[in-house]
């Protein structure tokens, strides 16, 4: 039949495009610096120590079986995993006010989420009766495709300063000062995808200030907490500000896909916090109805694995130290870009410092090339990046530095 006649085809995804085209290239020194996940020094995989350790005490442990899940999740994984984000002695926690949902990864927060904020945040009152977020500009590629879906308009709000390579601080917060009461912005807890640029402490704090004021909604997505400074607390510094100060009302997004580098098992939460018991306890019930409509119940293995990383005291130990080794390489290959661009080919830069690239955070950088200059990188060099000029810190290596540094020079010339 002709029934689907009428639906015309969508263009590939971006990311997984160019994934599939560093594939089929034959060169022999090409690169892939397009995809968000962590690589070891030889450009591989790479799975935990932590991880291994637990997988195999789950394997060995015959009472493990497969059964479904409770709708909300493994009660331990949600509650470690609140802890995590949140603080050990998070008042929050203590006073029954977060109402933590195991989720498929990051995304799955970033969905229940928005779904929950579509049924029952209210817009009309809220926001200047408008059903928007506001995003930043620019920010991980999903958010706009996952509040769409749910009939949430997002809406841009300024970041990144292509000037500086830095961030655009005037205009973000003249951004929060001029909409209206109660709006919802979505904010990167940390290691912000894709620019690598984070506000201060004390910019969070100024920023905390005017949510305060203005009554905003925080949408926290974490997706790299332990990949910004390679220490788990530390990185959990915007969430944990914003929930003390408690007239802010704070949704968190968390994931496990890259910490933990558990990328497949989509393990995740969405935690809602809220100001009494009573309401807590409303809003749990109702993520509970929403996440039986969507998916019944999440998936075991990977929360398990995460629930033995969080309580085993000998696998929270090997964890902390497996963070702080991929933050660590990720820290090195920075430096060691640096290096070369300045020291060794002496390479002019964009806004006229490299400096960007020592200051930026997390799993990426923004090169701030022109997408003329990414093409020839690309199509010359073999070396995949999106247009933008974000690189993927962890798909650099000893190895392969000085080729991808030799051929930015040769772009940026
Ligand atoms: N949020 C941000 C900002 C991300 O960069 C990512 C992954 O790239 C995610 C959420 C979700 O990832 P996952 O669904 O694999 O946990």
């Amino acid at each position: 039949t002709e029934v689907w006649s009428s639906v015309p085809e969508a263009p590939p995804d971006a990311i997984f495009q160019l994934t599939a085209a560093y594939k089929a290239d034959q060169y022999e020194k090409k690169v892939n610096l397009g995809v968000g996940a962590y690589r070891d020094n030889n450009g591989n995989p790479w799975v935990l120590p932590s991880v291994k350790k637990a997988q195999a005490a789950l394997i060995a442990d015959e009472s493990v079986d497969h059964e479904y899940l409770s709708i909300t999740g493994l009660a331990e994984f949600t509650a470690a995993s609140a802890k995590l984000i949140l603080g050990a002695d998070s008042a929050a926690i203590a006073e029954k006010r977060v109402a933590s949902v195991q989720t498929i990864s990051g995304t799955g927060a970033n969905h229940l989420g928005a779904t929950f904020l579509s049924k029952f945040y209210d817009f009309s009152k809220h926001g200047g009766g408008k059903r928007e977020i506001h995003i930043s500009n620019p920010t991980w590629a999903n958010h706009k495709a996952i509040f769409n879906m749910c009939q949430i308009n997002p809406v841009d709000y300024p970041y990144y300063d292509a000037k500086t390579v830095g961030l655009d601080f005037e205009g973000f917060t003249g951004a929060l000062k001029s909409a209206p009461d109660g709006s919802v912005f979505l904010l990167h807890a940390c290691a912000h995808n894709p620019t690598g640029v984070d506000p201060t402490r004390d910019q969070w704090h100024q920023i905390a200030d005017i949510f305060e004021s203005k009554k905003h909604l925080a949408f926290f997505d974490c997706a790299y907490q332990g990949f910004a400074s390679g220490d788990l607390d530390a990185d959990a510094y915007s969430v944990r500000h914003f929930v003390a100060r408690k007239s802010i009302s704070v949704l968190v997004c968390q994931s496990f896909a890259k910490n933990a580098g558990l990328y497949g098992e989509r393990a995740g939460a969405l935690h809602v916090i809220s100001a009494t018991p009573e309401q807590n306890k409303a809003v749990f019930s109702q993520l509970a109805v929403i996440q039986r409509a969507e998916i019944s119940n999440p998936p075991a293995f990977g929360a398990r694995v995460v629930t033995l990383l969080l309580t085993d005291p000998s696998l929270w130990a090997q964890w902390q130290k497996d963070v702080k080794e991929m933050a660590g390489r990720i820290i090195e290959m920075r430096k060691a870009l640096f290096s070369l661009l300045t020291e060794k080919f002496k390479t002019p830069a964009p806004g006229g410092s490299w400096d960007h690239i020592m200051k930026q955070i997390g799993m990426f950088s923004f090169l701030g090339l022109s997408p003329k200059q990414v093409k020839m990188i690309v199509d010359e060099g073999h070396i995949y990046m999106t247009a933008n000029s974000r690189i993927s810190m962890a798909g650099l290596t000893t190895s392969n530095v000085e080729y991808v540094a030799s051929w930015i020079d040769k772009a940026a010339r």
